[in-house]
């Protein structure tokens, strides 16, 4: 089904939640609300399709808080996992691409916060902003913008 068709199923499927069309995909779950950005025009909106249930399976497996990196990354595979199943259910093709560059964006921003400032090797996250390097000692803190707000994929 196109997107159009698949929003409306799973808006009666799911009463409970709120949809708003808003630019962006994310899920908030301290309002139930799921963020999308309707495709424009007639072409193939597979791929938005796919956002849209990688954000109601972040919503169906209640994903909320999160304390740190590593968990927030197999939060975003869970959800992608439980999307390709979504895929099937509702007859839309997945799209292995979009799972592959959201996961990547995430890794490569772990990643970077995970980089000792100081002598570049992997730290240790001891809290949900906090780094702290094996090598060198140093200790940084790191943006909350991730645990604090909103999926962003
Ligand atoms: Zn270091
Ligand atoms: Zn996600």
């Amino acid at each position: 089904m196109n997107f159009e068709e698949l929003l409306q199923a799973i808006q009666q499927e799911y009463p409970d939640l709120t949809f708003k069309d808003s630019g962006h995909f994310y899920w908030n779950s301290n309002t139930k609300t799921i963020y999308f950005s309707a495709p424009k025009g007639s072409k193939d909106n597979s791929r938005s399709s796919n956002k849209l249930l990688h954000e109601l399976a972040h919503a169906k497996l209640n994903h909320s808080n999160y304390l740190s990196d590593a968990e927030l990354l197999r939060i975003e595979s869970s959800a992608w996992s439980l999307a390709k199943e979504l895929c099937k259910k509702y007859e839309v093709r997945f799209d292995k691409e979009e799972q592959n560059e959201s996961l990547q964006s995430y890794i490569s921003w772990a990643s970077s916060r995970s980089q000792c400032p100081k002598c570049k090797k992997n730290g240790l996250q001891t809290a949900p902003t906090l780094f702290h390097c094996p090598n060198c000692s140093h200790k940084w803190n790191v943006g909350k913008s991730r645990f604090t707000r909103t999926y962003r994929h």
